[in-house]
Order: structure tokens, then C-alpha cells, then sequence
């Protein structure tokens, strides 16, 4: 018998659960190396913010780990809906996670406004993968320098609470925490408000703002909201994963009955990012342990590749606002 030949030891490409796990298997780099590309993944993998059940430090791990089975083939993925390639050519990498401090959530706060701001600089779309949904506070102040800015939360919840629990940096108010602090935030509009248990104060004190705030039954079909969506303005997408329906996606914290499906959370961001020129995105509040089955974090890795595709390769009847 002829010993094996080292020579022809094959490196990939490997199947879905094979491997060592980038996002999609995009090359790996430091956020503030160089290189530069045209979407890039950042974990942050922090969860002491929450007010209930924990788990979103795992997230970022799980996407990744999920997200091997849409690693982008050489000439994009065939679409049926479309019958064309969609994200040929395009340029991903995964810059790691944010290093977490065990505790001391200021430091937390500080580092990720630095590895987002890296990040930024060197790609078109920032992806930012939570984490407990107080990381959108540091992150949007790394995007304290673009004029106009607008954001677009996709949450069961309103998230503008000032204070919870004798905290004022939780989940419950990282909107609130960057309307303060970011004289460029200039609106918020929210999509797929249902929680039971909102804050009274911080509902006046966003429609005193002027937010525009969508309950989720306006949400679908996206005709009834397309007029309430910004157009033509730099917008930030802020994603809490528990604006999907928890017979959909029940790994998450806080989930709320009668939220939306896949498909209209995905006609949202494809409209928000056909109209407007969309500058980053966070994805947060998945727990993925609270899905053994683990569909929460396949759908989630699939969402962030195709929120990739609508605002960096949109479909043609899309058109490209950017
Ligand atoms: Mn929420
Ligand atoms: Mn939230």
C-alpha cells in the first residue's frame, strides 16, 4: 500500500461544521491593523448590562459559529427570488471581539468606542455583533462625527429609560445615554414597539423628542410604514434580535409575544437601507444559549449576511440609495 502523501492534504474548502470559525469565514484581522474591506464584523461579547436573563456575551461566538454555512461563495450566492449572484465580489473580514474587562463596565464602554472607530475607518459597513443591547451606546460614539445622523432601532422595546434599578447605563437606556451625550443624534425612529412593561417617563420623554415610534403591528406589511422611515439620511440600524416573534427567535433576554417574522424584519432593513445611506449596524441581545436547538443563532448569522447584501449588493427592484 503507498503511504499517504502529505503533499496532497487538502486546507478546504471545509463543510459547515468543520473548521476554525470566522464570521462566514472571512479572513481574520485586528481592528485597527491593516487592511481595508467592504463590510467587517466586531464582536462585543458583554452581557452585565441586562435586567434579566443573561447570555448575549455568547453571541458573537454563536454568529460565527452559525454563520459557516453562509460562508460567501466565490461569485456570490445564487438567489432564487432573483435569479443573479448577490454579494460577488464583495470584501468581508472579522476584526475579533472587543476585549471585555470581567466587570468595570466604563473601561467596557471605553474600549469598544475605540475598536468601532477602527473599524470604521478602514470599511464601508461596520457590523457589530452583541452583546446586551447597552454596547449600542459606546458604539454610537464612535459615530459621533457624522452630521445628521440618524438611527433606526428595530426593538421590541423603547430602550429610554434614564434610570433602572439605580443604573443608568443598562439595556433599557442606551438611547436615552446617547441622545445626551451626541449632539449630531438628530432622530430615532423605532420598529416594532409591543413590550408590556414600558417606562411611561421614557415614552414622553421620547415623542418630547419628536422619535417616531412604530408599535409592531404597524410594522407589517411594510407599505403602512414606509412613509414613517427616514429617506436620504446617514442612518445607523440598531438590531435587538427580540423584535422577532419568540416562536421564531426564543434565545433572547427579554422576548415579547406577537413580534414580527423574519420576513418583515429583513423588508425593514432592506427599506431603511434602499432609502438611506446606512453607516453601521448592531445586532444584539441574542442569548444563544436559551436556544438548544440552536435556529436562533442560524437565523441571526443569516440575517447579518443578508442586512450585508441589502445595503452593500441590494437587490436591482432595491435600487442603492448610497
Ligand atoms: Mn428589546
Ligand atoms: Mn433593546
Amino acid at each position: 500500500m503507498t503511504p499517504p502523501d502529505e503533499k496532497h492534504i487538502p486546507t478546504g474548502p471545509h463543510l459547515p461544521f468543520a473548521g476554525i470559525a470566522s464570521f462566514a469565514r472571512a479572513p481574520i484581522v485586528a481592528p485597527d491593523g491593516e487592511w481595508s474591506a467592504d463590510a467587517a464584523v466586531l464582536g462585543i461579547p458583554f452581557d452585565i448590562a441586562l435586567g434579566f436573563r443573561p447570555g448575549a456575551r455568547f453571541a458573537p461566538r454563536a454568529i460565527r459559529e452559525a454563520s459557516l454555512r453562509y460562508a460567501i461563495p466565490v461569485g456570490g450566492f445564487h438567489e432564487f427570488r432573483t435569479g443573479r449572484p448577490r454579494l460577488a465580489g464583495v470584501s468581508v473580514v472579522d476584526a475579533g471581539d472587543v476585549v471585555m474587562p470581567s466587570l468595570e463596565p466604563e473601561l467596557m464602554r471605553d474600549r469598544v468606542t475605540a475598536a468601532a472607530r477602527a473599524v470604521r475607518r478602514r470599511t464601508r459597513l461596520p457590523l457589530f455583533l452583541g452583546g446586551d443591547h447597552s454596547v449600542t451606546f459606546p458604539l454610537l460614539c464612535a459615530f459621533d462625527d457624522v452630521p445628521d445622523l440618524h438611527v433606526v432601532q428595530i426593538d421590541a422595546h423603547l430602550d429610554y429609560t434614564d434610570v433602572r434599578n439605580d443604573t443608568r447605563y443598562s439595556n433599557s437606556s442606551p438611547f436615552r445615554r446617547a441622545t445626551e451625550s451626541l449632539p449630531n443624534l438628530a432622530h430615532i425612529t423605532v420598529l416594532g414597539l409591543r413590550g408590556l412593561r414600558i417606562d411611561a417617563e421614557a415614552l414622553a420623554a421620547s415623542r418630547a423628542r419628536g422619535h417616531t415610534l412604530v408599535g409592531a403591528w404597524d410594522c407589517a406589511p411594510l407599505d403602512g410604514v414606509m412613509s414613517r422611515l427616514p429617506e436620504g439620511k446617514p442612518v445607523y440600524i440598531s438590531f435587538d434580535v427580540d423584535v422577532l416573534d419568540p416562536a421564531v427567535l426564543p434565545a433572547t433576554s427579554s422576548p415579547e409575544v406577537d413580534g414580527l417574522s423574519y420576513g418583515a424584519a429583513m423588508a425593514l432593513i432592506e427599506a431603511v437601507a434602499r432609502r438611506n445611506h446606512v453607516v453601521g449596524m448592531d445586532i444584539v441581545e441574542l442569548a444563544p444559549g436559551l436556544d438548544t436547538s440552536g435556529n436562533s443563532a442560524l437565523l441571526i448569522a443569516r440575517l447579518a449576511i443578508e442586512s450585508m447584501a441589502a445595503v452593500l449588493d441590494p437587490r436591482p427592484d432595491e435600487g442603492a440609495a448610497s
